[in-house]
């Protein structure tokens, strides 16, 4: 028997059962339901982008490169996010799409840090941040911010609960096959700190037991004292560590400056703030992959 005289028979009478009269045309609930989104940051796209999938418009209000702290926003993009069926955010991560959050409120407003332990911010490092907004540098985050935005997405576009769960699904495995290779990765390192430029790795460093020193704050853009330095130098000295990590979006001057004084390798640690030709991957989950080997090199995790 040839297998394609019942695939094509079953497809034939799907198309009779949901009264389809040509390809493409509407469900049974009438109307194409789409659903669009606008999205703060590239971490929360592509939890949002594989979610959604086939089903909507995913807008980033972060231009990919751009630093998504610094964010600010025109009268245009808050007019639009307000008209977009939900915002996705990390509420007191970027003080922008907070303000325009609370001045234009969007019909919803999905904030992640929902069911996360959120980390306080380190004593000295912080500017505005009361937590450490870095969330999604855990993949164990990772999934209870996807199970957020698809339960959220779901109240607000019902007809397409199942396809956000079915998306979510597949999603919430490879976070959680990357949350295992992090965990099998760093289980045996024989240096337990890492040294980085801004100070957005707590949440790693936490769920797989290593240490972060950071040179600077929470902020990429905050510049670190001379005693800051020194005691990055002295913690780095203290701990042996083999590395200093810059990243991509922000400069690697004062990383390069203090391998170079103690004779250290600079490597790259990618907080994933944005993907750029410059990102050593496509999405979140090649960029985390990469990060784990440069954490294995420098703290000789084998
Ligand atoms: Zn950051």
């Amino acid at each position: 028997m040839k297998l394609g005289t019942p695939l094509i028979a079953l497809f034939a009478t799907a198309l009779a059962l949901t009264g389809c009269s040509s390809v493409g045309s509407a469900p049974t609930t009438g109307a194409t339901s789409k659903v669009t989104v606008t999205v703060a940051a590239y971490p929360l796209q592509f939890l949002t982008e594989r979610i959604v999938g086939e089903a909507g418009t995913v807008t980033n209000l972060t231009q990919p490169g751009a630093e998504p702290h610094d964010l600010e926003l025109t009268a245009k993009q808050i007019a639009e996010m307000a008209a977009t069926d939900a915002v996705v955010y990390i509420a007191g991560f970027q003080a922008a799409v907070d303000d325009a959050i609370a001045s234009t409120p969007p019909k919803l407003a999905i904030d992640v840090t929902a069911g996360l332990s959120l980390l306080k911010a380190l004593p000295g490092a912080e500017t505005n941040h009361a937590t450490d907004p870095h969330v999604w540098l855990s993949p164990a985050n990772m999934v209870t911010m996807a199970q957020t935005i698809s339960a959220k997405l779901s109240t607000t576009k019902p007809e397409l609960a199942s396809t956000f769960a079915a998306n979510t699904t597949k999603l919430v495995a490879e976070l959680g096959a990357l949350d295992a290779s992090f965990k099998t990765g760093l289980s045996t390192c024989s240096i337990k700190a890492f040294v980085t430029s801004h100070t957005a790795f707590a949440y790693l460093a936490n769920s797989y037991g290593l240490e972060q020193i950071g040179i600077a704050g929470l902020e990429p853009s905050e510049e670190p004292t001379a005693a800051r330095i020194a005691e990055v130098q002295k913690l780095a000295k203290q701990y042996g560590v083999s590395t200093i990590f810059f990243e991509t979006l922000a400069s690697d001057a004062v990383a390069k400056s203090i391998a170079g004084d103690l004779g250290l390798k600079t490597a790259v640690l990618d907080p994933i703030e944005g993907i750029t030709k410059a990102s050593a991957g496509t999405n979140y989950l090649e960029v985390m992959a990469s990060n784990l080997k440069a954490l294995q090199e420098a703290n000789k995790c084998s």
